[in-house]
């Protein structure tokens, strides 16, 4: 990315092992993430020509000295942390904020290089057929931190879970929310064919009004009290109000969307008496779940891709995403 609006494919050097711990993958997809259009729109600043993307898939084409259990040859799937896996905070599940965390950036390319390869990636069993490759590149981010959301929002049996945001996140929610056991499920979105997808992921309502109104929608389908469970998948001011304000006293937030510019106010937290629990989410705490459920065929989260183009016409993906005519945009390589 050179500017706002700027994307553009280019030749650059392979990376190389640079610490013994470093992995190089040959990716087999990456794609566009909701995050990556902060910078689009220049809402985050371009100080220089950065290389874009922290979704990947693929095949270990090299392994650092000291990686023991990743192998050349394995298909695997990465964070866009790297984290140990070993540190107290990774132990406690938290590797998106590993003592030694690192961002894995640069990820819409051919070839990657992965820090901390052991601690971050996953292998699948075997190498998986070309139809499971974009279900797995949704565990990458989208999957895992719509999962993420919906654990930190408490989802569960018995539970009325409200979705705020129509992203990939957001539908990926609506389903973590539906595997988690979650009796009712309330989407909040105005865009049909992203309603049809949340209704075919497992939601079993939809409200279209946001604000207030949308508020007081979910409160009244939730039995006047508010949703056991929200999931805040978009990051402004307006959107993390709203998921406070639909939960319930004594329900759970789960923010994931990235915040900007929010700022809350301590009385209304004060007296909303609700848990709160977000950031970038640890993916790698539910990758070996995420891969079995795909390996299995029990969740199908890559039809969140509704844009497939080559690698070559990323600022496509990118204009789809940020005009709303995708919801999100899968990148071969
Ligand atoms: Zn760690």
């Amino acid at each position: 990315m050179y500017a706002p609006g700027d994307v553009r494919v280019e030749e650059r050097p392979d990376p190389a092992i640079t610490a013994p711990t470093d992995a190089i993958i040959r990716l087999a997809a990456t794609c566009v993430c909701g995050s990556d259009l902060w910078t689009w729109r220049g809402t985050d600043p371009v100080t220089q020509p950065t290389p874009m993307g922290h979704e990947y898939v693929g095949i270990v084409e090299e392994a650092g000295a000291e990686v023991r259990n990743i192998k050349p040859g394995q298909f695997v799937v990465g964070s866009f942390m790297a984290s140990d896996n070993t540190c107290p905070i990774c132990q406690a599940g938290y590797q998106s904020r590993c003592a030694n965390v690192q961002f894995v950036g640069g990820a819409q390319a051919q070839m990657l290089r992965v820090p901390l390869a052991d601690g971050t990636l996953v292998a699948t069993q075997g190498i998986p057929a070309g139809t499971l490759v974009p279900d797995l590149l949704a565990a990458s981010d989208v999957l895992g931190t719509a999962w993420f959301g919906a654990v930190a929002a408490d989802a569960g049996p018995g539970k009325t879970v409200a979705v705020v945001g129509d992203g990939a996140v957001g539908l990926l929610a609506v389903l973590a929310a539906r595997q988690l056991g979650a009796e009712r499920i309330i989407a909040m979105s105005r865009h049909e064919p992203r309603q049809k997808l949340a209704l075919e992921f497992g939601a079993t309502d939809i409200v279209t009004e946001r604000g207030d109104e949308g508020v007081a929608q979910v409160r009244e389908l939730a039995g006047g009290l508010g949703a056991h469970s929200v999931i805040e998948a978009v990051g402004t001011q307006e959107s993390m109000m709203q998921a406070i304000r639909s939960a319930r006293a004594g329900g759970h937030v789960g923010y994931v969307g990235v915040a900007h510019g929010v700022t809350l106010p301590g009385e209304e937290l004060f007296y909303a008496e609700v848990h709160l629990l977000g950031g970038p989410a640890p993916v790698r705490r539910f990758l070996p779940h995420l891969i079995g459920l795909i390996e299995s065929q029990t969740i199908n989260p890559g039809k969140v891709f509704d844009l497939d183009l080559p690698l070559s016409e990323a600022a496509e993906g990118y204009r789809a995403m940020d005009e709303r005519r995708a919801i999100k945009a899968l990148l071969r390589p």
